[in-house]
């Protein structure tokens, strides 16, 4: 049986932290505000979004014709959902306002049957539900959905909750396997996971019994993509991976096609798995995320080794130059974590959940919030980005926005309810500790509310203090998560220190005693530099080390190491240095460790033949991954050659 789980919501946590209070109020002063004038067409250096307008024309408030892709919507539902995160750790009437209007707008927009969706009430009313694989409608529903659960917790205003369940209501009744209804599922995975968040608001079964069917439907034959295919007289679908529909979805045992779309997918699988206590849909996430974390990941939590088609490839196949681990795929598998978690209180999910939120998550945002990068490779050389055909996706610097706009609301939904994701509560006795981010939660256990404060110097330093303030003596479980990365954590309680051996079960130290007011835990985790070594399996990185320090990658930066780094080589052997560097990149810890430079004294010949290489020795100045290309653009490595 599994656990009765509850995540301390973003309504009850509060984050003041050195590293990440930086970020979130860049969500809020930066992104959000960028992102409603580029849903509004106000940015003139941008491309045009006409994400709002399309939206009025829909709902007769304006006149004029769609633009943009058929998803265009999600723009504005990834707003909505941000704002209503934001609203919930911080006030702000004028926002909230903004917000109402374009619930308003929405509204307009809503057909009298429920239906929602700018593209097809305005420009193609006949064809609603006509090509699910590609068209996006159920995807933006889905979006909707998030939306609106999010905001009406954000604000308790039922308008925007009314208009969801409308909708929701309207899809329950046209998807189905009576005679009348559609067998069918969408190309684009999303609206899986956001039924379960309606459900979460409305308790109504209905919502979750519709999520289930989506996924229940997927991958049974006769494929439903070659059905309407079929329909509209064009040919079957040539590859059913990419849309997750080459198997039912517990046959599958790969993660395959889209990214993104897989990981939206298992996040929504593994939600069914909990609420319906589906054991075999729990393998089949069990499964999944094996293949995933075990052969398909990079080390910085990305995922997707294709730019062709967004995808997954095979298993160690993990070229660091081309690599596409799209921001938005990070994310996802974030939202797959926390779920996995869920099910299982096992501290691999929140292991994983901090390396891609460290790594390949905030990579994908400039460190003054204006900037952002969709791919996020791991290696890059500036010339072969700029004239090679298959190194197109790769940016060396980042974009001020996208035509598809998908991965900065992302960045800005996930960074806005980050409070969400650091405690949860178990069986009503245990209290996890996900995350070391600082700031204060209030927990209620045996209807007691209390406070947990805490203090931790992540991610320069392994240090981290919690405090409990509580009315009188609680008896529960304190359950603190040992990072992997950490190889002799220490815990002390109120001073003294716990043999945390004995206590520990699936990665985490459970202590179960009689906590009183002011009681105070003090946790070690001793961050030494890591020298990372690959699968042999994955031949990109063969006689390559990268470097971790606790959950932070690192990266070698043209603007410290000069051009050419394959020419560097890292020394195996000798001791490296962590320095703190309040000026660099808003302040971070730096690596410098022994090395050779190859001398290149080769004049203008391509092939020589009995040569050996010269090198002089030289210092290599590593920084987190998640910095990079912050200053002058050029050259970045991960994976380093060593020796
Ligand atoms: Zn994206």
């Amino acid at each position: 049986m599994r656990a009765d789980f509850k995540p301390i919501s973003i309504d009850k946590v509060e984050i003041q932290d050195d590293f990440w209070t930086e970020f979130i109020d860049l969500v809020r002063q930066e992104v959000i505000p960028y992102q409603w004038k580029a849903i509004n067409d106000m940015i003139l250096d941008a491309p045009k979004s006409h994400a709002i307008q399309n939206l009025k024309i829909a709902g007769n408030l304006a006149e004029g014709e769609f633009h943009g892709f058929v998803f265009q919507d999600s723009d504005v539902y990834k707003w909505l959902e941000a704002v209503g995160y934001s609203l919930t750790t911080h006030a702000d009437p004028e926002l909230e306002a903004l917000a109402d209007s374009v619930v308003d707008i929405i509204a307009k927009a809503q057909q009298p049957d429920g239906y929602i969706n700018s593209h097809f009430t305005a420009a193609k009313p006949n064809m609603r539900w006509t090509n699910l694989k590609d068209w996006h409608e159920l995807y933006c529903a889905g979006h909707f959905f998030e939306a609106a659960a999010s905001y009406y917790q954000a604000t308790g205003k039922r308008k925007i909750l009314e208009l969801a369940c409308r909708f929701a209501d309207y899809i329950q009744q046209v998807f189905g396997d009576n005679p009348d209804q559609i067998p069918g599922y969408p190309g684009h995975e999303e609206i899986e996971l956001a039924l379960v968040k309606l459900y979460q608001v409305t308790n109504d079964q209905r919502y979750l019994d519709l999520s289930k069917y989506f996924i229940q439907r997927r991958g049974q034959k006769p494929h439903y993509f070659d059905i309407e295919s079929d329909k509209r007289g064009e040919k079957p679908v040539q590859d059913y991976r990419y849309h997750q529909a080459h198997l039912p979805v517990r046959e599958q045992t790969t993660a395959e096609g889209h990214a993104v779309r897989a990981v939206y997918l298992y996040a929504g699988l593994a939600d069914i798995a909990y609420y319906t206590n589906d054991k075999d849909l729990l393998d089949t996430c069990l499964r999944l995320w094996k293949n995933v974390v075990n052969r398909r990941m990079y080390i910085t939590g990305g995922i997707g080794s294709s730019a062709h088609l967004e995808c997954f490839t095979f298993d160690y196949d993990l070229p660091n130059n081309t690599a596409y681990t799209e921001t938005c795929a990070s994310i996802g598998l974030i939202f797959w974590a926390h779920r996995m978690l869920k099910l299982q209180q096992n501290s691999e999910y929140a292991d994983i959940l901090e390396l891609a939120l460290y790594n390949g998550v905030i990579s994908g945002m400039s460190l003054d919030g204006k900037r952002f990068f969709y791919v996020n490779p791991l290696e890059v050389w500036p010339e072969a980005a700029e004239k090679r055909y298959d190194h197109k996706h790769v940016r060396v610097t980042r974009q001020s926005w996208f035509g598809c706009a998908c991965c900065p609301p992302n960045l800005a939904r996930l960074l806005a309810s980050l409070g969400g994701y650091i405690y949860a509560l178990v069986n009503e006795s245990e209290l996890y500790t996900h995350l070391y981010i600082g700031g204060s939660a209030s927990v209620e256990i045996a209807g007691k509310q209390f406070i947990i404060k805490q203090d931790s110097k992540l991610p320069w330093e392994g240090k981290v203090c919690l405090n409990l303030e509580l009315p009188s003596e609680i008896e529960f479980t304190l359950a603190l998560r040992i990072p992997v990365w950490c190889s002799c954590p220490t815990v002390k309680i109120n001073g003294t220190a716990v043999d945390i051996h004995e206590i520990t079960d699936n990665g985490y130290a459970k202590i179960r005693r009689t906590w009183n007011n002011n009681d105070r835990i003090e946790l070690d985790f001793p961050m030494e530099v890591k020298r990372i070594r690959a699968n042999p399996k994955v031949r990109y990185n063969r006689g390559k080390t990268a470097l971790k320090r606790g959950p932070i990658v690192y990266c070698l930066e043209q603007a410290d190491n000069g051009d050419n780094l394959h020419s560097l080589i890292l020394s195996q052997n000798d001791e490296v240095k962590v320095a703190y560097n309040k000026q660099l990149l808003n302040g971070v810890s730096v690596i410098i460790a022994d090395g050779m430079r190859e001398i290149d004294n080769w004049e203008d010949v391509l092939y020589k033949a009995n040569f050996r290489e010269e090198t002089i020795r030289t210092k290599l100045l590593f920084i987190p991954y998640f910095a990079w290309a912050n200053r002058e653009s050029g050259e970045m490595l991960v994976w380093v050659r060593s020796c």
